[in-house]
């Protein structure tokens, strides 16, 4: 270790031989197996500081965990310095100023619970034990992304440690530039020690959308999403989820192994006669459904009930953004899928409007603005045969890019790709990258969908 650092008392240094090295350096894709040279343990923003400076000083890389959740599991890297939040998971609200102050290794579940005391929810995303940090730094599609947007447009504040192992407070009117690269540019910039992110009254009880169709109708369900969304309102949120059932306890055993098209959201306003005719009805109608548990539940639960079924195991995926969803690319997709010879495949189809569509492209680092539906894809890598994963997810990605927006990805849900990061950012890339090279020239944060810093 570097004998000129001073390394703060509250966090605990984590070396290879350290009993706690091997749990502490896994994040929830199992195909990740790095080994970070140190890993610190951070407990106050002090720690954190001293993990910058002491990467800096010795040369080394940095990787920042705050929930552990990228698919390419960036959070952890080979032979540099990981910074570990996981222990900074404070959650406190000011219900003055309505909005929630989030320290930087907190999950979703953490900033609902805490939020909910006061019948009040920023937008965050769909699996509760996703962590808000990477989340919010690169976008963050939830149920609320309609009515208020993505997580990154309501990033009011951050507390930061920069390279130079300086802490500093970063919103509109201090270190504008910095606040606009945080707000979709992904951890490119420093660490997040805490968030403020704007709050809103929502619930306690919202009407989940749950309703289950036979894969054999997908193409009429998205003809009838298509429809639907040409004039859906904000209140409203759709998500479809194309998956082969386990074959687990907690479904009925007709649907063990089965493939299916689940279609979950939210609806977040009054509930009436004509909202149930108008909006809730046509969602359970694209098809005959297999089963249909759309119902009013508390928003902490709903935020939950996907939690089940995404389990710990090596994942490998990708994503892209779409105007449209034309014909050639559905009929792709569904021959991907039905000619997967994988263990387990997740395609989902997001359809995104309102709120987060009306922002303008350059108001914020996060620019795609005009996207109608967002594509994930995740496969499960078999053992025996990865690059067979690798060769799907690969040969999906660039039969479908031609029908992409821009050949855009959501960064979060996207392998490390330059060319990935360059495109998504579009218009908004040259910007960042000086706005990199202010800030972070010797690119000390590079475990991202990185930007290349720029004088
Ligand atoms: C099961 C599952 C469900 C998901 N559901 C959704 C969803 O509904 N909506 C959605 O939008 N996304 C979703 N995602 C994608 C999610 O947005 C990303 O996985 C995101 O990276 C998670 O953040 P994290 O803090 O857990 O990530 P980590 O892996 O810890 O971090 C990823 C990167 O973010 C940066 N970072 C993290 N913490 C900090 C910090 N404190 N300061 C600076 N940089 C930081 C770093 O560059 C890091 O490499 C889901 C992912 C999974 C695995």
């Amino acid at each position: 270790m570097n004998e000129k650092v001073r390394v703060e008392k509250s966090g605990t240094i984590i070396l290879p031989n350290h009993d706690r090295y091997d749990e502490k350096r896994k994040v929830w894709n199992a195909r990740i197996d790095r080994r970070p040279a140190v890993i610190f343990e951070c407990k106050s923003e002090a720690d954190v500081i001293s993990a910058v400076n002491y990467a800096r000083q010795g040369d080394l890389e940095i990787s920042i965990r705050g929930g552990g959740h990228h698919i390419d599991g960036t959070a952890v890297c080979d032979g540099g310095v990981m910074i570990d939040l996981s222990n900074m998971k404070d959650v406190k609200v000011d219900e003055n100023r309505k909005v929630a102050v989030v320290e930087g290794g907190a999950t979703l579940a953490d900033v609902d619970a805490e939020t909910q005391k006061y019948g009040l929810a920023t937008p965050t995303g769909t699996v509760s034990e996703t962590g808000i940090a990477g989340l919010a730094l690169g976008g963050g599609f939830g149920y609320l992304r309609g009515k208020y947007g993505l997580t990154c447009d309501n990033i009011v504040s951050a507390r930061m440690v920069t390279a130079d192992g300086k802490a500093i407070t970063v919103n509109k009117d201090n270190y504008p530039d910095l606040y606009w690269a945080i707000c979709g540019g992904g951890g490119n910039f420093g660490v997040v020690t805490s968030f403020e992110f704007q709050l809103y009254p929502v619930g306690p009880n919202v009407l989940g959308i749950d309703v289950m169709y036979d894969y054999r109708d997908l193409k009429q369900i998205l003809h009838g999403l298509k429809e639907y969304m040409k004039s859906a309102i904000d209140e409203i949120s759709v998500n479809l989820a194309i998956m082969q059932l386990p074959p687990a306890p907690f479904l009925p055993e007709a649907l063990h192994n089965k493939r299916v098209v689940s279609l979950s959201g939210m609806y977040i306003g009054e509930l009436n006669r004509e909202i149930e005719e108008n909006v809730i009805e046509p969602l359970v109608s694209f098809a005959e459904p297999i089963m249909d548990q759309t119902g009013i539940l508390p928003y902490v639960e709903l935020q939950k009930k996907l939690d089940a079924m995404i389990d710990v195991a090596p994942f490998d995926g990708t994503s892209l953004f779409f105007e449209d969803l034309p014909e050639d690319a559905i009929s792709t997709l569904m021959n991907a899928i039905e000619n997967a010879d994988l263990p387990m495949t997740l395609v989902q189809i997001w359809a995104l409007h309102g709120k987060m569509n009306r922002i303008p492209a350059d108001e914020k680092a996060f620019s795609i603005r005009d996207a109608g539906y967002l594509l994930l894809v995740d496969a499960i890598v078999p053992e025996d045969n990865p690059q067979k994963c690798r060769d799907w997810v690969n040969q999906l990605h660039k039969d479908l890019l031609p029908h992409s927006l821009r050949e855009s990805a959501y960064v979060n849900g996207a392998r490390i790709d330059a060319n990935i990061t360059e495109s998504t950012y579009g218009n908004n890339y040259e910007l960042l990258a000086k706005i990199k090279g202010k800030y972070d020239p010797d690119n000390l944060f590079c475990h991202n969908h990185n930007i290349a810093p720029k004088e």
